[in-house]
């Protein structure tokens, strides 16, 4: 049974769940890939900044499962932002991911102080335009920066992925999507693994006989976003990925809704980001 897929602005879909690999050493991707593809993970998140899009291209060859059937993701990084460095430094990604066409590019950051994310979204048009990527995409970009390169180019963001688990739930962000149906990708979407250790989420775990890291998957999913959770580990690999045989209950969701905390963000704040 493939894991369920959601539609993208541009016709395409992404599977909802897929493995991130962000401090997944470069020497031990591919076998994390790979661990992933076994226990049915068809979608990867890498970046450039992460240094291992060598690793996830090799982990991918050596699975055995088809190209087509894995969603690949990876990331511009900040220093290369702006038209033509944009260009140059998507034919790195490529190179290392061995790959011909690649289903997501994303814009690591806005960074906003510098003004270049407007000409690396033209970039990125140019590159979808060209058929190298499938979909376009941007990271960390809040209200005021999606407006401004719709503004300026007439063309949205397939997703934005973003800081986003029960203790950040950014209500406004995810209701900005929602009305201009741009797909919300949760990133470090465990807390980093900080929510695991939650009271509320270890009874909602017992009471069905699951663990928390499935509770906080399961509850990404049903709150429809596209979740990345991280592991090296084979076991928790698979564990992540076991949560689609059972359904958190209303009270469930109102006991996880309540452990919004305003200041519960973990990662950079988007707007001082460099
Ligand atoms: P996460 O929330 O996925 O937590 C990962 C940590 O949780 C692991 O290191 C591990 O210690 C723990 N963990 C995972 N599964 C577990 C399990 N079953 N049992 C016990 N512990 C478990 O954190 P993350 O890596 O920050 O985020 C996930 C992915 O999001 C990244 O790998 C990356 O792909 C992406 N990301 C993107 C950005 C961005 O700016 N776009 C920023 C951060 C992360």
């Amino acid at each position: 049974q493939p894991h369920p897929s959601l539609p993208l602005n541009d016709g395409r879909s992404i599977p909802q769940l897929g493995l991130g690999v962000w401090r997944t050493p470069a020497d031990t991707t591919a076998q994390a890939v790979q661990a992933a593809l076994a226990a049915g993970y068809r979608h990867i998140d890498t970046a450039a900044i992460y240094g291992n899009e060598g690793g996830v291209g090799e982990g991918l060859r050596a699975s055995g499962v088809a190209r087509e059937e894995v969603f690949i993701t990876t990331k511009l990084w900040n220093a290369e932002q702006g038209f033509d460095s944009t260009l140059r430094a998507f034919d790195a990604s490529m190179q290392l991911l061995g790959l011909d066409v690649l289903d997501l590019y994303l814009i690591h950051w806005p960074c906003p102080s510098r003004e270049l994310y407007v000409d690396t979204w033209r970039a990125f048009i140019r590159l979808r335009e060209e058929g190298r990527v499938r979909s376009i995409g941007v990271s960390n970009f809040e209200p005021e920066h999606l407006d401004r390169i719709v503004q300026e180019t007439g063309i949205k963001p397939a997703l934005n992925q973003i800081e986003l688990h029960p203790r950040f739930q950014q209500h406004r962000l995810r209701g900005y999507h929602a009305t201009h149906g741009i797909a919300t990708q949760a990133w470090s979407p465990l807390g980093q693994g900080q929510l695991l250790e939650d009271a509320g989420i270890q009874a909602i775990a017992r009471k069905h006989g699951k663990t928390a890291a499935q509770v906080v998957v399961r509850w990404h999913i049903e709150m429809g976003h596209v979740v990345i959770p991280k592991s090296v580990n084979a076991g928790r690999i698979a564990e992540n990925a076991g949560v689609f045989d059972f359904a958190l209950d209303a009270q469930d969701m109102a006991a996880i809704a309540r452990l919004d905390q305003a200041e519960g963000r973990i990662g950079p704040n988007p707007l001082t980001a460099a």
